[in-house]
C-alpha cells in the first residue's frame, strides 16, 4: 500500500510505468539526445575539416618535404629504399645513408627529419628513431618554412647562453620528452 501511495503502479502512470521511467522523456535526455544526433550529423564536416587542415599541414611543410624527396630520390638511384610510416615518407639504405652519414656528426645520427620526409640511415635506424623524428613532423607542420631558421636560432641561442647546442634546444628537447636517442632534427 505505502508503495503503491509512494510510487503509483505502472498502469496508473500508463505506458510510461514507473516513475524513473519518465525520465527518458524529459528534457534533459532529449536535450542530451538532440546533441549527440546533432554530433553525428557532423562528424563528415568535422572529418572535411581535418582533411583540409591536413592538407593545409602539408603546404604549410612542403618547401623541407620536397627537399628531402629530393635527397630520398637521388639516394633511391643509389641503392636506397622507401616506405611511408604515419605521417612520413621513410628513405633510408642506399644512397641516403651515404647521405646522412657525411653530415656533420653523422655517423652518430640515426635519422633526420625534412617536413614529411625522414632520412634514415637504416631500417633499425628509423624504428628506434620513429617517436622523435615524429615529433620533428609535428614541428615542421607548425612552423612551415620557418622550422629551420628557428631551429637554428634555437640552437644559436643556447650556445650562446652558454648551454648545448643540440640537447638544449627547445624543439630537441620536445623531441626528446617523447622518446630518447641521438640524432639531428
Ligand atoms: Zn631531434
Amino acid at each position: 500500500m505505502v508503495f503503491t501511495l509512494a510510487f503509483g503502479t505502472p498502469s496508473l502512470f500508463g505506458d510510461a510505468g514507473w516513475p524513473w521511467y519518465d525520465f527518458r522523456h524529459s528534457d534533459v535526455v532529449r536535450f542530451v539526445q538532440g546533441g549527440v544526433v546533432k554530433l553525428l550529423r557532423c562528424t563528415p564536416q568535422v572529418s572535411l575539416i581535418a582533411n583540409l587542415l591536413f592538407i593545409l599541414r602539408v603546404l604549410w611543410a612542403s618547401p623541407y618535404t620536397l627537399l628531402g624527396l629530393l635527397i630520398g630520390g637521388v639516394g633511391l638511384c643509389f641503392g636506397g629504399r622507401v616506405r611511408i610510416r604515419g605521417r612520413a615518407i621513410e628513405f633510408y639504405d642506399g644512397g641516403t645513408k651515404w647521405f646522412v652519414h657525411r653530415l656533420p656528426h653523422g655517423q652518430f645520427t640515426l635519422a633526420l627529419t625534412l617536413g614529411h620526409t625522414i632520412l634514415g640511415q637504416t631500417d633499425a635506424s628509423l624504428e628506434i628513431s620513429r617517436k622523435h623524428e615524429a615529433v620533428h613532423v609535428a614541428q615542421y607542420e607548425r612552423w612551415g618554412p620557418f622550422m629551420l631558421p628557428a631551429y637554428f636560432i634555437s640552437s644559436a641561442f643556447m650556445w650562446m647562453t652558454g648551454r648545448q647546442f643540440y640537447r638544449d634546444n627547445p624543439f630537441e628537447r620536445e623531441a626528446y620528452d617523447v622518446d630518447g636517442g641521438e640524432h639531428d632534427p
